[in-house]
């Protein structure tokens, strides 16, 4: 549904998109994920046809985004970073004057603002002006303005910033019901914020795609790390057994930390080493040191994304 190919936009000598390549199929919702800075609004804004970009293209069902720009952007609903909306009109009499816009037939606009302020769970607010809602209501009025033409590609651009909890809540769950039948994306620089509504996460940093995949395949490239907690009371004993773990194949680091009567190993294996559990047994049998606790831990999707952003830093200065 959301073809982009090879995009690039630059400010001047600076490079805020460098060649941006990926898709969105219909029922799919993808997280453009990146800290602030990144790219991710200036990317947005060339799929919805506001920017053009400086190279590549962009086809919404398989139409131009500039080419055939009436015909993609038809097919595209897009909350903006802050939707600008119109504080005096109410909330029924704003989304029909955007039907208006939208050009939707005449004898369809009822119907369809009356769908969009149901689905965006406008009803109770549908007589208010625009300007006495709170925030959250502000931001589900702007969705509702997005959807009123039924688009098949839907683009949200950082959603739920300033929203309170309850409202992110409420958003997400909107997310999701919205995403069902359509190619959706959602922006964010907060991680757990597209955890929670993305089937795939994209992550953008420094103008560039870092990572595109799955939530479940999401850092799984890295190894696990192992983690030992040990009895060892003596501290000549705890640093000679820390020795023999770090002096281990396959071990790149072992990190100490002391709790109330236990000592934590932290053992992180050289990339691409082979799970290292079970030769950390043999040196455990060998030592003859009570264990409670061996288990290896995958890196969380945090630690992957904060590394990714990590490495872009260090390939941007280089
Ligand atoms: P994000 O949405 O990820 O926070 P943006 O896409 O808004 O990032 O911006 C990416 C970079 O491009 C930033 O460094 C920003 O300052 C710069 N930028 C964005 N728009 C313009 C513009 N119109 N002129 C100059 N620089 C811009
Ligand atoms: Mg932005």
């Amino acid at each position: 549904m959301i073809e982009v190919e090879h995009i690039e936009k630059r400010f001047g000598a600076f490079w805020a998109v460098r060649g941006a390549t990926f898709r969105v199929d219909r029922g799919e919702a993808v997280g453009l994920l990146g800290p602030n800075g990144a790219g991710k609004t200036t990317t947005i804004r060339m799929i919805t046809g506001f920017l053009p970009p400086d190279a590549g293209h962009v086809r919404i069902d398989g139409k131009d985004i500039l080419n055939d720009s009436l015909a993609a952007r038809a097919c595209i609903g897009y909350l903006p970073e802050s939707t600008p909306l119109y504080p005096e009109m109410t909330v029924q009499g704003l989304l029909q004057h955007r039907a208006r816009l939208f050009r939707i037939p005449r004898r369809e606009r009822r119907a369809a603002v009356d769908r969009a302020i149901e689905q965006c769970w406008l009803t109770e607010m549908r007589r208010r002006r625009v300007g006495h809602l709170s925030k959250g209501y502000r931001q589900r009025v702007g969705l509702a303005a997005a959807i009123l033409h039924d688009p098949p590609a839907l683009i949200l651009d950082e959603p739920t910033n300033g929203l309170d909890p309850t409202q992110i809540t409420e958003m997400r769950r909107l997310m999701r019901e919205l995403a069902q039948d359509r190619a959706v994306i959602v922006s964010s620089h907060i991680l757990s914020e597209v955890e929670k509504t993305c089937d795939r996460i994209i992550v953008i940093a420094r103008g560039a795609i870092r990572a595109n995949s799955t939530i479940e395949t999401f850092g799984g490239g890295a190894c696990p790390r192992c983690i030992l907690e040990a009895k060892i009371d003596d501290q000549t004993a705890a640093s000679a057994f820390g020795d023999a773990l770090r002096a281990l194949p396959g071990v790149s680091n072992v990190d100490l930390e002391s709790l109330a009567d236990w000592r934590r190993f932290v053992l992180t294996p050289d990339v691409d080493a082979p799970p290292i559990a079970e030769r950390v047994g043999k040196v455990v049998l060998q030592h003859d040191v009570v264990v409670r606790e061996l288990r290896q831990e995958a890196p969380s999707l945090e630690s992957a994304f904060l590394e990714l952003i990590a490495r872009a830093d260090i390939e941007d200065q280089a």
